[in-house]
This record gives C-alpha cells, sequence and structure tokens, in this order.
C-alpha cells in the first residue's frame, strides 16, 4: 500500500449540499492538495426512496462551483449493491457475520428488557450461535463482534480514542429487505478505494467503532480519523434551516464568492495565526489538522458578508463581470444588460463598483442601469429639490448647460469601433476617451453650478439619480468619465427637464 495521501468526501443525495457538507469537502480537499494526495467524490445513494438525482446534481455544481475538484470518477454507491451484498456474505463464511431472524419486535423487547435492568439496549445475541442459513424466513445480516476487549483508532483531532467492545452490539449490516447498511458500504468502499484517512463531521463519532471492526474483518488497515466538531448557529444549536441559508447554492445567488465561502468555512474550527483573509493557495499551503479546534465553530453572517467585500475587492473585474453575467443575467432585468458588463467599460465599471459593494448581488444591481442604453426611470421623491421649485430650476439649468460643455468636448469625436459594444450602448466616445478625468468633470460641474448658483452637492444628488439609475451609486464623476457618451449624454437631458 503505498502512503499517499487518500480521501473521500461522501455526501448522501437527500437533500442539497448545505454548509456542513462544505466544511467536510473542504477540510478532505485541504488536506489532499496540502499532502499531495487524492481526494474522491463517493455518492451515498443506497437510500433509494431519500436520494434524488437533483440533489446529486446540486452537490455535483456546488463543487463545481467551489472549486473542490476531484480526482478519480465520483463512485455511485447505488451500482453497487451486489458488491456490498458479496461482502456480507463473505464475512458470514469466515464466521464475522451471522444471519438473524428475530422480528424487529422481538429486538425492541430486547432492548426495553435491557434498559430496564439499567443496562444498555443492545441486540441479545440470540441468533448469533445459529448458524441459520438463508431460507424462507425474513433475516437481517449481523456482525459477530468481539464480546470483550476494546478498539482504539486515532483522530488527528481528538486523539487517540478508545471504545470497549461491551458498548458495542452485533449490529445489522443488511437489512431484511437486501440493502446494504451505511456501516457496510462505507467501509466496503474506504477498503476498496485505499483510503488513508476519513474526515467528516463528529455526527459520525459513533459508527466509527462499529467499523473499526468491519475494517479489521476485511484485513484492511484502519484509517486515521478526523471527526470535525459541528457548525452551530449564533444561538449555539446546530446550524440548520432555521438560521436562514443554509445550502452552498443559495449562498451563490445571494451573491457570495466561492472563495469567500472556502475561506470562510475553513476558518470555523481551523486557524493559522491571527490571519482572517485566505487565498485557496494560502490555505494550501498552511493546512493541518494541529490548528483545528476540538470545540464546534459558530456560523457569523456578519464576518462572511465582511470576507465576502474583502474577496470582492480582490477579485479581477472581468472575473466578477463573468459572474454577473453567467449567475446572475436571470435573477435580473435581461441578459442583454449583464451581457455588457463583460466588454472593456463593463469592466471599467465593475472596477469602479467592487470596492463599494459587498455581494455579487449589489453590482449587479449598479450595473443594470448602466449597462442600459439611453436614459432610464428613476424615482426622484428622494430628491432635495423636489421640496424647494428654485433649486429645481437652477440645477435644471445648470445641468442643461454642463450637458452642453460636455457635448462640445465630444463633439468632434467620431464613432470609436469599441469591443464589446453594441448598436444602442457603447459606439459612442465617453469623456474619458476625449481626455476627462474625475477632476474635469469635477470642475466643469462645480463650475457650471456656480454660475447658476447651485452648490456642487446639489448639483451631484440628481445626476447621480440620472446617471447611476439610483441614489446611491460608485463614484459619480469616475462613472462619467467611463460611460459612453451615448449613456451619459442622454441621461443628462433627462434630468435637466424631469
Ligand atoms: N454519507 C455520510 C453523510 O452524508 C458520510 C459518511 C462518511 O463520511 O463516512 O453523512
Amino acid at each position: 500500500m503505498s502512503d499517499a495521501v487518500r480521501v473521500r468526501f461522501a455526501p448522501s443525495p437527500t437533500g442539497f449540499l448545505h454548509i456542513g457538507g462544505v466544511r467536510a469537502a473542504l477540510f478532505n480537499w485541504l488536506y489532499a492538495r496540502h499532502n499531495g494526495g487524492k481526494f474522491l467524490l463517493r455518492i451515498e445513494d443506497t437510500d433509494l426512496e431519500r436520494s434524488e438525482t437533483r440533489y446529486t446534481d446540486d452537490i455535483l455544481a456546488s463543487m463545481k462551483w467551489l472549486g473542490l475538484n476531484w480526482d478519480e470518477e465520483p463512485i455511485y454507491q447505488s451500482k453497487r449493491l451486489d458488491v456490498y451484498r458479496k461482502k456480507a456474505e463473505e464475512l458470514i463464511e469466515r464466521g464475522q457475520a451471522y444471519r438473524c431472524t428475530c422480528t424487529e419486535a422481538e429486538v425492541e423487547a430486547m432492548r426495553e428488557k435491557a434498559t430496564a435492568a439499567g443496562k444498555k439496549p443492545k441486540y441479545d445475541g440470540t441468533c448469533r450461535e445459529k448458524k441459520i442459513k438463508a431460507g424462507d424466513k425474513p433475516f437481517v445480516i449481523r456482525t459477530k463482534l468481539p464480546l470483550d476487549g476494546y478498539c482504539e483508532f486515532q483522530d488527528l483531532i481528538r486523539g487517540t480514542v478508545r471504545v470497549n467492545n461491551e458498548e458495542l452490539d452485533d449490529f445489522v449490516i443488511v437489512r431484511s429487505s437486501g440493502a446494504p447498511t451505511y456501516n457496510l458500504s462505507v467501509v466496503v468502499d474506504d477498503v476498496e478505494s485505499r483510503m488513508t484517512h476519513v474526515i467528516r463531521g463528529d455526527d459520525h463519532i459513533n459508527n466509527t467503532p462499529k467499523q473499526f471492526h468491519l475494517y479489521q474483518f476485511f484485513k484492511y488497515q484502519v484509517p486515521k480519523f478526523a471527526h470535525l466538531p459541528m457548525i452551530l448557529g449564533a444561538d449555539k444549536k446546530k446550524l440548520s434551516k432555521r438560521h436562514g441559508a443554509v445550502s452552498a447554492n443559495l449562498y451563490r445567488m445571494e451573491g457570495y464568492l466561492p472563495e469567500t465561502m472556502l475561506n470562510f468555512l475553513a476558518r470555523i474550527g481551523w486557524s493559522h495565526g491571527d490571519q482572517e483573509i485566505f487565498t485557496k493557495e494560502e490555505m494550501i499551503q498552511y493546512f493541518d489538522f494541529d490548528h483545528v479546534q476540538k470545540a464546534s465553530g459558530v456560523f457569523n453572517h456578519e464576518k462572511l458578508l465582511w470576507l465576502n467585500g474583502e474577496h470582492m475587492r480582490k477579485a479581477a473585474p472581468a472575473r466578477l463581470a463573468e459572474i454577473a453575467a453567467q449567475d446572475f443575467a436571470e435573477h435580473f432585468k435581461g441578459a442583454a444588460e449583464l451581457d455588457r458588463a463583460r466588454s472593456p467599460i463593463g469592466h471599467q465599471l465593475v472596477a469602479l463598483i467592487q470596492p463599494k459593494v459587498k455581494l455579487v448581488k449589489e453590482l449587479v444591481e449598479q450595473l443594470v442601469p448602466l449597462c442600459t442604453p439611453g436614459a432610464v426611470e428613476v424615482d426622484p421623491s428622494g430628491l432635495k429639490w423636489q421640496k424647494d421649485p428654485a433649486l429645481k430650476t437652477a440645477t435644471q439649468n445648470a445641468i442643461k448647460h454642463a450637458h452642453q460643455a460636455f457635448e462640445a468636448k465630444i463633439k468632434d469625436r467620431i464613432s470609436v469601433t469599441r469591443q464589446g459594444a453594441d448598436e444602442v450602448w457603447g459606439t459612442v466616445p465617453s469623456l474619458g476617451d476625449v481626455g476627462l478625468t474625475h477632476t474635469d468633470v469635477d470642475a466643469i460641474l462645480r463650475q457650471t453650478g456656480e454660475s447658476h448658483g447651485v452648490k456642487l452637492g446639489d448639483l451631484a444628488q440628481p445626476l447621480r439619480l440620472w446617471v447611476t439609475g439610483r441614489m446611491v451609486s460608485a463614484g459619480l464623476f469616475d462613472l462619467m468619465t467611463v460611460l459612453p457618451w451615448d449613456v451619459v449624454g442622454p441621461r443628462l437631458l433627462k434630468a435637466a427637464q424631469a
């Protein structure tokens, strides 16, 4: 057996991929990548009633979105039911398992009896030595565990864990329907896939001693384990739907970046000094189990949002534009507008907006009106001039003159050929194209304002609303130098006539 690390993520497709699952996948992936090992994906879909294809699709799509790439072909347990049954038969032949014809009611009665006697509720071994053959009577297959002694395994987070065999009972590995139980299929596959480590949520800690014995029965060196502490909600209760979004895909729709989710989930329970912001490469470089804490970690929404803002700032504008166009076209006004974000002007707009927002969704909210040709509908009720008709007239006159001043600069220039422009958006120059900077736009507006007795702030408010379609936006003057005049011009005129 080679020493190279081999680990797996083994989700059951009985629901959408949730945050706890992502963290288990991430820790496996980081450990594999850190050690130059292999990371496998296994879909544990043996529960045919509760497993659904749409959940499998969601798991695969979410893993791809997060960039948690797996090695080798994914394993689907539903295709291997015969293998598990065969392995159970082998155990019977070797005297390590047996058929049991006790009914559910009988087993229940045994448990009640044991509980009443103050003992652990266990199967009492009625069929253990009967060597029952497969016949007419329904049967389950049970393991034949040692009655004394103990099992001991290494956990990379908890250290050495020892459990007395007395604590365990001859658990079922094949149900009367012929379906293998989780404990059997998991070990058969871990053995066949030559797993060196099993990294999973600590809700599985009680299964590990059982699986320990199965590894031994199959003569396989028991893997090392890492049982990851739970993720809790802000109320310190186990994270669940009550705490809001728990499925990975919902975070994507909210406008979180995949690198944020990985960074955030890595930091729940793992640390590297006091560093908070990590690239994927840094996480791979630094990850180890020595710095994974034993205590549960809390899911802190404010921190997640903050972290996304940090990663938004670091992301390349072209990539953010692509995410906006791909992920959000359906949710917002239309694909055509967001497609323009993919153009060089679009990238410049993204670069101006990205430091001011925390979510891709907020970026999109600002991009859509900017990528819409001509004037846009706005709601002017928040404007200061609504309460002051004199201010309104003076401001509108100032805007008219500003429009003329800008138009004069643009006039001499013929159409520009621009990548990503279309017949209605982006064919004419921008103020930036004719050499105007933020400072120039500021100066022209300040001057025009002064000559009409309007302060720059009072002038900028309606301009911002009509140019960006919003009361709050990225830097107005910067946007005005980047946006083509076929967007800015009509909007200034509209503001002057509102
Ligand atoms: N299928 C199990 C689950 O989704 C994981 C089992 C394991 O990692 O051993 O909880």
